[in-house]
């Protein structure tokens, strides 16, 4: 039986356990998959090898250590330095982002996208980032600190604190903050997020399993949103895909990720 996991902090809002065993259940796949609460990230390796894991997922705020913590980076994951799936072979760690993926395929009903406002400039950020450049949309990057713009000056983004910006018309909305995750705030203070939601068409929160306050002033504004869950459904797939080493096919793999969602 081989055990995977999910690290971060806070973790026990985390559905992916549900989605990776209600996949692994209903296709017979010899596995479990549990949470683990990790304040520090730096004991990321240690853990993962101290629980004898075969894979893993990363969460919130540990995705940057995560791409740290892994002997080999494949993919997309090198562009941005965020992992958020981890596979064990044969004692190497080899690190993936599956989010970027998940966030295009959670967005694709909204058409025409081609101008783009971040909120947050954390790991979930750099790899929405990253990926809408290769998708040619404009990107614009809002955040409440400086300390981790200059990632995203150097991918030739714009980018912001509170202070210095100023409100143009966007296609797209997104929040990455962790903002609105387990309290009730808003991802920047009340009076900007008006202006930002009234210049805005599509709006979206990676925040899944709730209505944030983001969201709702967005509902509020009668603007088409969407919260988290069918990024969280397309990373997970893809995820899922790299745990079993492609032994499931991807269309049931989906559809029984789909269905715990039921539950
Ligand atoms: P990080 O910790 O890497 O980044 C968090 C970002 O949020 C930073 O930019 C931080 O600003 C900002 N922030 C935190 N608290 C506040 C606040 N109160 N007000 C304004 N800004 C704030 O997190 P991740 O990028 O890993 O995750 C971000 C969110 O996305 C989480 O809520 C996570 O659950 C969700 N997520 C959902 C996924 C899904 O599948 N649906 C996938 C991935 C993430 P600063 O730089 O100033 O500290």
């Amino acid at each position: 039986m081989k055990l995977f996991a999910i690290f971060g902090d806070p973790v026990e809002h985390s559905r992916s356990p549900l989605m990776h065993n209600t996949v692994f259940k209903n296709l017979n796949y010899q596995a479990c998959y549990t949470r683990v609460h990790l304040r520090d990230g730096s004991k990321l390796r240690q853990t993962f090898f101290n629980l004898g894991l075969s894979g893993a997922n990363v969460t919130v705020p540990h995705k940057e250590a995560a791409f740290q913590a892994c002997d080999e980076i494949r993919g997309f994951a090198n562009e941005v330095g965020v992992v958020n799936t981890i596979i064990n072979e044969d004692g190497k760690l080899v690190g993936y982002n599956t989010d970027a993926d998940g966030f295009i395929y959670a967005i694709s009903e909204f058409k025409n996208i081609k101008k783009v406002l971040i909120i947050g400039a954390g790991g979930t950020a750099k790899a929405l980032a990253a990926k809408f450049l290769q998708e040619n949309f404009e990107v614009t990057v809002l955040n409440r600190s400086q300390k981790r713009l200059d990632f995203f000056k150097e991918l030739q983004c714009s980018s912001y604190i509170w202070d210095d910006f100023q409100v143009q018309r966007y296609d797209l909305v997104v929040n990455t903050t962790s903002a609105g995750l387990k309290d009730e705030e808003l991802p920047a203070p009340k009076e900007l997020i008006a202006e930002i939601l009234n210049n805005a068409t599509y709006v979206a929160d990676a925040i899944y399993g709730k209505l944030t306050p983001f969201l709702k002033m967005a509902k509020k504004k009668h603007l088409h949103y969407k919260n988290g869950a069918d990024m969280l459904l397309g990373q997970g797939v893809l995820a899922n895909e790299l745990f079993v080493a492609s032994q499931l096919k991807k269309e049931d793999i989906k559809k029984y990720m789909q269905k715990s969602f039921e539950y």
